[in-house]
């Protein structure tokens, strides 16, 4: 067990029961289940979703795929499928364009065709790239997510967008392919170190900023050692799905509030080289710059503010950036971030904890301040 944290009881909570969520894309619907050991039935769940018998591929990473994948794998045998482990090293580093092309190479040398499917097995990183795999592979397989860390199963594995990052930035060069399936294993949790765990609540507090002014108070109150995990996953699914099946293709100002605190925090990230900082981390950061211009341009009140850093700080992500950041090497990055549209940045702000808004008045000036504080 990590030394992260504990179930109730020391129990999995939902031993007994798998928690089912519908979500509408516009390509085909697709099921999350919640649930623990999920992954022993993960041939059937995949049955169930009628991917057909024969070979299909299982990404994963150095770290992830040494813990399940061979169990992983053996569970699929045993349905009739015929998987192919694809490691890749662990890290953001290998979220590119070259590792997507060599999976797709090793998938055609495994035999794999238009009929087979692919399974990212780990964080954001393994879904967001294998993700966009399937998405390329004879130009698109369907995609099982099969997301092993908080803040992929609160986020990343819902809502359809993969991709890779560019030498420019973050997430530049990618599909919306949204998965077949989604299978959330709170089992998988228990293997994931503290500061990966903690990271998953940068996401979490976004949602409830932006969407969830209940599930933030809650927040203020559980014990982050002792957290009913099941509910909380269940909740930000839900609050996702519903976000994202009203924009899907981020064509309107909906999806695009989930940005809030990403604008900063992808080039934080990218001012870092993706060392030492974890997405959830930067995206911590980027929230707090981003409630410094909130305050100034939309009224945000100096209590909320507090209140929402306070909540980082309590469930161990980072609000101050260490003292010798390259801060310079931020700005360049935001440049080239998707949220600039013809010049313009669209800018994610709050006014009050609950609820979040678009705004085009957001200058670099304002965002060089903000991140002076930082
Ligand atoms: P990650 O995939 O790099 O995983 C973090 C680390 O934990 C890795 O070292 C990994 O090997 C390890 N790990 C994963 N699961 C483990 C487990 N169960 N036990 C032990 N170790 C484990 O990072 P992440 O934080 O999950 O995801 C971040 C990525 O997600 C970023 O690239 C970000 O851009 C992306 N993202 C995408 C979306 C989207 O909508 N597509 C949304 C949010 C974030």
């Amino acid at each position: 067990m990590a030394d992260g944290f504990t179930f109730p009881n020391n129990e999995s909570p939902y031993l007994w029961a798998v928690i089912s969520i519908e979500v509408t894309a516009a390509r085909h619907p697709y099921r999350v289940l919640i649930g623990a050991g999920l992954l022993t039935d993960a041939g059937g769940a995949i049955k169930e979703a009628n991917l057909p018998p024969g070979p299909c591929a299982i990404i994963a990473d150095t770290n992830v795929g040494p813990l399940f994948g061979g169990a992983l794998a053996q569970h699929l045998r045993s349905a009739g499928y015929d998987p192919k482990l694809i490691a890749i090293p662990a890290g953001e580093e290998s979220k590119t364009l070259e590792q997507s092309g060599e999976c797709c190479e090793k998938m055609l040398n495994a035999g794999l065709d238009r009929d087979s499917f692919v399974i990212g097995l780990g964080g954001g990183v393994i879904g967001d790239l294998s993700g966009f795999v399937a998405a390329i592979f004879n130009r698109g397989i369907p995609h099982v997510q099969i997301p092993t860390t908080l803040l992929a199963m609160v986020d990343s594995s819902i809502g359809g967008k993969t991709g890779v990052n560019a030498r420019a930035g973050k997430n530049l060069i990618g599909a919306f392919h949204p998965p077949l399936l989604v299978l959330d294993d709170l089992d998988l949790l228990k293997k994931l170190p503290r500061r990966e765990f903690n990271q998953g609540f940068g996401e979490i507090i976004k949602h409830a900023i932006i969407a969830d002014a209940e599930m933030f108070s809650q927040l203020e109150e559980i014990d982050p050692d002792r957290v009913d995990l099941g509910p909380l996953i269940q909740r930000n699914v839900e609050l996702k799905t519903r976000i994202v099946e009203k924009d899907e293709h981020e064509r309107a100002d909906h999806r695009a509030l989930l940005n809030f605190g990403h604008t900063i925090g992808h080039g934080i990230e990218r001012a870092a080289n993706y060392h030492g900082i974890t997405h959830g981390e930067a995206v911590s950061l980027g929230i707090v710059a981003a409630c410094q211009i909130s305050t100034k341009k939309v009224g945000l009140s100096n209590n909320e503010s507090d209140r929402i850093v306070a909540l980082l700080a309590k469930l161990g992500l980072p609000t101050r950036l260490p003292k010798n950041f390259p801060r310079e090497k931020i700005f360049e990055a935001i440049k080239f971030d998707k949220k600039f549209v013809r010049g313009a940045i669209r800018f994610v702000v709050t006014p009050k904890i609950g609820s979040a808004t678009l705004s085009t008045e957001v200058t670099m000036e304002d965002i060089h301040r903000a991140v002076d504080t930082l």
